[in-house]
């Protein structure tokens, strides 16, 4: 069998057009368009992709990005001063604080930061009233990366109700939101994580297997129940030629690419995979593009709650 591979950046492009209008009416409506507060602190390669890729969907979408920086040097109290005076904000609807933030800023400074920001501007969807509401399935703004695997499993019109649900990774931001989405759709739903027994045995009884790991290609087929429909979230950079000839070995362009660059990024699920399962999301242009479409539709949801026409 060869999986139906589930084009992300497909939908995501579908996902934003359906945004066009309601951004064009909340402009017309509030006299300005919709606004996201960017914070980015520090250096971080990877985040400085993600914050210029998340600002250039706004932009394109008609909604304002501001992207403010901080040297990796700051204080939590400096940014938490940026959090709080765009929670003052009339132009700003979400807030978005890129993680992750130095390490030197301390272990909860995170956390911090999303107790912050107000729940309306919190377009992450990691603050603990927004988790509470996600909890009580009465959501407002939910975390973008497990609204975009729903957002992936409905247009593919694979059937959630009923089905057994697998979600390897119980972290706050994709793991466990993705779990109560799943169960809040009616799937039966089993959360895997790093002291999980039999793993591979677990997983294979899942119709829906997601693998929020951040592990290279750690879900090969044994953890696979044939036509399961299996979403990978990861994403992982791959330096090491020797894992990325295993992992590349079915696709020659991207291992041709990798002995170019040097690097590559692969996803938690092994490529053998597709030999099972029956549905997969390709990394990239799986779920990634969802995240930013979600991240966008949040930041319009925001909007037009502040101003009563949501
Ligand atoms: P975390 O590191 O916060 O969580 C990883 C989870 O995987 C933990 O719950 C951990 O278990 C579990 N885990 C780790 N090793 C194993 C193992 N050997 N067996 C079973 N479970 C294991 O990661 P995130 O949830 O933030 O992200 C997961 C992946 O998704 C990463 O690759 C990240 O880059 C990617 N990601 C992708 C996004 C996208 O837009 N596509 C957005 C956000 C993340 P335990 O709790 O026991 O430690």
């Amino acid at each position: 069998m060869s999986a139906r591979l589930l084009n992300g950046t497909e939908i995501a492009r579908q996902v934003r057009a359906e945004l066009a209008p309601r951004v064009a009416a909340f402009s017309a409506r509030a006299g300005r368009p919709p606004g996201l507060g960017i914070l980015l602190v520090g250096h971080d390669p990877g985040s400085e992709i993600y914050v210029r890729n998340k600002g250039k969907a706004a932009a394109e979408l008609g909604i304002r990005a501001d992207t403010e920086r901080l040297p990796h040097t700051a204080t939590l109290d400096e940014v938490l001063a940026i959090v709080d005076r765009l929670n003052k904000s009339a132009v700003h609807d979400g807030i978005l604080v890129q993680s992750p933030l130095p390490a030197e800023m301390g272990s909860d400074a995170e956390q911090r930061v999303f107790d912050t920001i107000s729940p309306a501007k919190d377009v992450d969807g990691f603050h603990p009233v927004n988790v509470g509401l996600l909890v009580q399935n009465r959501p407002h703004l939910v975390p973008c990366t497990p609204l975009g695997i729903i957002e992936l499993l409905v247009r593919s019109e694979t059937k959630i109700a009923g089905a057994r649900a697998v979600v390897i990774g119980r972290s706050d931001i994709v793991g466990k939101p993705s779990a109560l989405l799943l169960l809040h759709r009616h799937a039966t739903v089993t959360i895997c994580h790093s002291k999980t027994v039999n793993l591979p045995a677990v997983a294979a009884g899942a119709d829906i297997l997601v693998a929020a790991i951040g592990r290279a290609g750690f879900v090969t087929r044994d953890f696979v129940k044939p036509g399961a429909t299996v979403i990978d979230v990861g994403i992982n950079r791959v330096t090491d030629p020797e894992v990325a000839r295993r992992l590349l070995l079915s696709t020659p362009q991207r291992l041709a690419d990798f002995e170019k660059k040097g690097s590559v990024l692969v996803g938690d699920v092994h490529p053998e995979v597709a030999e099972v399962a029956g549905v997969l999301t390709p990394v990239p242009g799986g779920v990634g593009p969802l995240t930013i479409a979600m991240l966008l539709g949040n930041t319009v949801k925001a909007a037009e709650a502040s101003i009563g026409t949501r």
